[in-house]
């Protein structure tokens, strides 16, 4: 894809996904266990779009699953919450052609700056 394309596509999407009718976890905050070292994790969605089902474990490499999802107004501020976001064209102009076609299908990344 051309650097024009992606951003025709980008401003597409986001112009677009408030309308859209699908699943909006902006109010839930999402469990991820690892399966190898019980490592666990809390997320929330920052914008509307798409997130995994599972991902990769940061502390031994193994496969966390989503396992839970709560409603974010009974989780305790003392919990960590990572945020999924979706990056600016700018910073999506600079991924891999897989994260592009990821993020140009509404899915977003978890901020890593956190970890
Ligand atoms: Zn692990």
């Amino acid at each position: 894809m051309t650097k024009e394309q992606i951003e025709k596509r980008y401003n597409e999407l986001v112009n677009g996904i408030e309308k859209k009718r699908m699943y909006d976890g902006r109010n839930t905050v999402d469990r991820y266990v690892c399966d190898t070292c019980e490592y666990m994790i809390h997320t929330t969605y920052k914008d509307k779009g798409v997130t995994p089902f599972t991902m990769r474990c940061t502390r031994c490499g193994g496969t966390m699953y989503h396992t839970k999802t709560f409603d974010k107004k009974t989780v305790p501020p003392y919990v960590m919450v990572f945020d999924w976001y979706r990056p600016t064209l700018e910073q999506t102009l600079k991924m891999s052609d897989g994260m592009i076609d990821h993020i140009l299908n509404g899915g977003l990344i978890l901020d890593s700056e956190k970890w």
